[in-house]
């Protein structure tokens, strides 16, 4: 019985050391690993990612959009007779019948979609219209290649290959086939995409509120020379509120922007964001 008392009192006391020592191990190592981390890690070795944004003169610098903004799908796509569409054939993944907000109704299901991603802010835009007094419609939303095509060819064919190229866009060169843009009109059809639009109520509310809704009135009076357009009040192009506030801040198109944009671009592609 000794023997095997004793032989008990042997294995406690090992128990016990073993448990002491681990118990002091975790204690005085865990706080030591812990207080390295925390207070011996250089502050330079810390990885901040960088900011990228937007920056047009006169306004406040935009988050970027990280998107390949010459792909046709960007919101801030630049499309114009420098820079046709990248895909001539392209047609938006989302484009989507409209029916919420009225359309014209002897056009085609085509004109009468846009892109999804507009239509929320399309909505709102046409609902507070008509809260001012406006019944508005669209007159034509998207266009694909084909339909476009099929316009520019009879306005040649009426007027002429150079003034044609004054008021529609030759194929591939519509804003109209990304689905971000739109013709905007009085349902009661007044000054029908006639310059007199911008002088009817609607269409100034239209100039003063539109970028409040992320829509920018894409071919000004003043702006004729950069946009190679003639004034349209009734052409409005969705590019999303932020970039409608920097553009409108900065007095630029979109097309004297796209160097801007090429340079956030660039900063992109540089840090490997696209
Ligand atoms: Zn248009």
């Amino acid at each position: 019985m000794k023997t095997r008392a004793r032989y008990l009192l042997s294995l406690i006391t090992i128990a016990c050391l073993i448990i002491g020592f681990t118990l002091a191990y975790f204690l005085t190592r865990q706080p030591a690993k812990t207080t390295s981390t925390e207070n011996n890690t250089p502050v330079s070795t810390v990885v901040v990612p960088e900011k990228i944004t937007l920056k047009l003169p006169g306004a406040s610098p935009i988050d970027a959009r990280v998107e390949d903004y010459s792909l046709p799908s960007s919101l801030w796509v630049v499309v114009n007779k420098d820079y046709p569409l990248s895909d001539q054939q392209y047609i938006p993944a989302d484009l989507t019948r409209i029916t919420t907000v009225p359309t014209r109704p002897d056009k085609t299901s085509d004109e009468r979609s846009m892109r999804q991603i507009v239509l929320p802010s399309l909505e709102s835009m046409f609902t507070d219209a008509k809260t001012a007094g406006f019944d508005l419609m669209i007159g034509s939303g998207f266009r694909s290649y084909t339909t476009q095509a099929m316009y520019f060819n009879n306005y040649v064919k009426a007027s002429g290959e150079a003034a044609a190229n004054l008021y529609s866009a030759k194929p591939g060169q519509s804003e109209h086939q990304t689905g971000l843009s739109l013709d905007i009109a009085l349902t009661t059809k007044e000054c029908y995409l006639d310059t007199c639009f911008g002088t009817t109520t609607a269409g100034k509310w239209l100039a003063e509120h539109s970028i409040d809704y992320g829509f920018i009135l894409r071919y000004p009076s003043d702006k004729t020379a950069v946009t190679k357009y003639q004034y349209e009040p009734w052409h409005f192009r969705y590019v999303g509120t932020d970039l409608a506030k920097a553009l409108h801040d900065s007095k630029l198109t979109l097309d004297e922007a796209y160097p801007y944009l090429q340079t956030t671009l660039e900063e992109l592609r540089n840090q490997k964001k696209i």
